[in-house]
C-alpha cells in the first residue's frame, strides 16, 4: 500500500466516523474525533475518547492535555505531525465521563481499521481504557514505561505496545507529568526493539499491506555499528543488540562433514637449493627501498551510522 493508498483509506474510515450512529455517543456529539497524523508513521498513540475541545474541534488531543502530549512529544525530538493520534472512542462521552462497554465495543472497529492501514511497529498507549486494549489485565502503575506484544487481532498485525499514563492524568496528579516525560523518554528505543522485532520475523511471504517505502519515525536517534566480525571468528561482537534472531541461529541445519582427504603417496622431493643468508638480506633491503610507505593503504576507523528515525 503507497502512502496515497494509506491517505485515501484513512480519509474514507474517517469520513465514516463522521455519520457514525452506531452507539449512543452520536447523539451529544458536536463533532466525532476519527484521529490525525502523518499516514507513514510507524508509531501510533491511542488514547480514551474526545474531551470539550476535542468535540468542538474535532481534532484529538487538542485540549490541556493535547498541549502536553504534544511537548513530550517534542521532547524527545519529534513533532505531533509524525505520528498518528486516536482514540478507542471516537465521540466525546458526556461530561467526560469514562466510555462504556458497548460504546468502546461499538467503535472499535475503527481503530481496529485504522491500524490495519498505519501498520504501526509501536502503539502508545495513553490512559487505561487504551491499556486495556492492547495490554489486557495490566495496570498503569505497574506497566507504564514498558511493552509488550500487541494481539494482532487488535489491527496492528506486528506491532508492540509501551504502556503511558494519560496526559490528564498529569493534571490531576502533577507528580505524574515527570514520570510520563521519564516514560516518553524510552520511546524511541522501543520503536527501534519493535522494528528489529519485525525484521527478525519477517519472512519470504509477501507483505500482506504491500508496504515497501521505509516509514518514518524519530529524530537524532544514534547507533554505532558494532565492528566487523572476522569470518573466522566464533564470538559474537560485544554489544551486539539483542534480538530475536538466536532461535533463527539456533534452527539453523547442521553442517554436513567435511570428508577426510585420501592420502597419496608422496612423489620424492628435490632439495631445495641453500641461499646465502647474506644473499637474502640484500633482497629484502633493496624491496623495502622499493617501497612508498605513504602509499600504503590502511583501514578506516569504524563509522558511526547516524540513523536518523524521521
Ligand atoms: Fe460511532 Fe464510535 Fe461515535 Fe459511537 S463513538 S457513534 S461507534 S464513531
Amino acid at each position: 500500500m503507497t502512502s496515497t493508498e494509506r491517505t485515501t483509506a484513512l480519509e474514507s474510515i474517517a469520513a465514516e466516523v463522521r455519520s457514525c450512529t452506531r452507539c449512543r455517543l452520536s447523539t451529544g456529539r458536536t463533532h466525532a474525533v476519527p484521529g490525525e497524523g502523518s499516514p507513514d508513521t510507524e508509531v501510533v498513540f491511542v488514547g480514551e475518547g474526545p474531551g470539550q475541545n476535542e468535540d468542538q474541534q474535532g481534532r484529538p488531543f487538542v485540549g490541556a492535555a493535547g498541549g502536553l502530549l504534544t511537548e513530550l512529544i517534542g521532547s524527545i525530538g519529534w513533532q505531533r505531525d509524525q505520528v498518528f493520534i486516536t482514540n478507542v472512542v471516537k465521540c466525546r462521552p458526556p461530561g467526560n465521563r469514562d466510555p462504556e462497554t458497548d460504546e468502546m465495543a461499538a467503535c472499535a472497529p475503527f481503530l481496529r481499521r485504522q491500524l490495519e492501514v498505519l501498520d504501526p511497529a509501536l502503539v502508545v498507549t495513553l490512559g487505561r481504557y487504551s491499556l486495556g486494549t492492547f495490554m489486557p489485565g495490566a495496570r498503569i502503575g505497574q506497566v507504564h514505561g514498558q511493552t509488550r506484544a500487541v494481539d494482532p487481532t487488535t489491527g496492528a498485525r506486528d506491532a508492540i505496545a509501551f504502556a503511558m499514563y494519560h496526559p490528564a492524568a498529569a493534571f490531576r496528579q502533577l507528580s505524574l507529568k515527570e514520570t510520563m516525560r521519564e516514560d516518553m523518554t524510552r520511546i524511541p528505543d522501543a520503536l527501534i526493539g519493535a522494528r528489529q522485532g519485525r525484521d527478525s520475523r519477517a519472512t519470504t511471504e509477501p507483505d500482506p499491506i504491500g508496504r515497501t517505502e521505509p516509514a518514518v519515525a524519530a529524530e537524532a536517534i544514534t547507533t554505532v555499528e558494532p565492528p566487523a566480525v572476522p569470518q573466522t571468528a566464533s564470538v559474537e561482537p560485544a554489544g551486539a543488540p539483542d534480538t530475536d534472531l538466536a532461535p533463527a541461529f539456533a534452527a539453523a541445519p547442521d553442517v554436513e562433514p567435511v570428508p577426510e582427504p585420501t592420502l597419496m603417496p608422496a612423489d620424492p622431493v628435490e632439495p631445495e637449493p641453500i641461499v646465502p643468508a647474506d644473499s637474502l638480506a640484500d633482497d629484502l633491503t633493496e624491496v623495502l627501498a622499493s617501497v612508498d610507505m605513504h602509499a600504503i593503504p590502511h583501514e578506516p576507523p569504524p563509522e558511526t551510522d547516524q540513523m536518523r528515525l524521521f
